[in-house]
């Protein structure tokens, strides 16, 4: 795109060329003045987008340098974090209403399962807040 800038101001520089132009004229001194100031500008703004163009491919190729610095230091990308955390926010605590032993369960475990001691192999269901049920679902009794 830049580079039009640089052919169009060529052409119209051809075109005054070309024609009758009297750069001595009081019109012809302001147009000649004209011309060299868009030259100078078609020149400056091309110059400026290539650079800019190189800075942009550097930064990418910084960036890309970062990124596999960050993986021979650390050795984890974000997904293996969010893995962990919530294998850790999963587990939970569960007495044995026969032997009194405490296993750790996750949450799956927990909810779609009847649990099995691996201390003495009994098999209990674990009530999940009872007291919000009864709470719920009062009883009418009628007297
Ligand atoms: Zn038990």
């Amino acid at each position: 795109m830049a580079m039009d800038l640089n052919a169009k101001a060529a052409y119209i520089r051809g075109l005054m060329t070309g024609m009758e132009f009297d750069p001595n004229s009081k019109n012809g001194k302001i147009i000649a003045a004209m011309m060299d100031l868009l030259e100078a500008m078609a020149a400056t703004v091309t110059e400026h987008d290539q650079a800019l163009d190189q800075a942009f491919d550097e930064l990418d190729a910084i960036d890309e340098d970062m990124d596999d610095l960050t993986d021979a230091l650390f050795g984890i990308d974000d997904e293996d974090e969010e893995d962990e955390s919530d294998d850790d926010d999963a587990e939970y605590e569960v007495t044995c209403p026969n032997c009194g032993a405490v296993t750790a369960v996750d949450e799956d475990t927990l909810l779609n399962q009847e649990l099995v001691c691996p201390n003495c192999g009994a098999a209990f269901d674990i009530e999940l807040a009872p007291e919000e049920e009864e709470n719920g679902n009062i009883p009418i009794s009628d007297e």
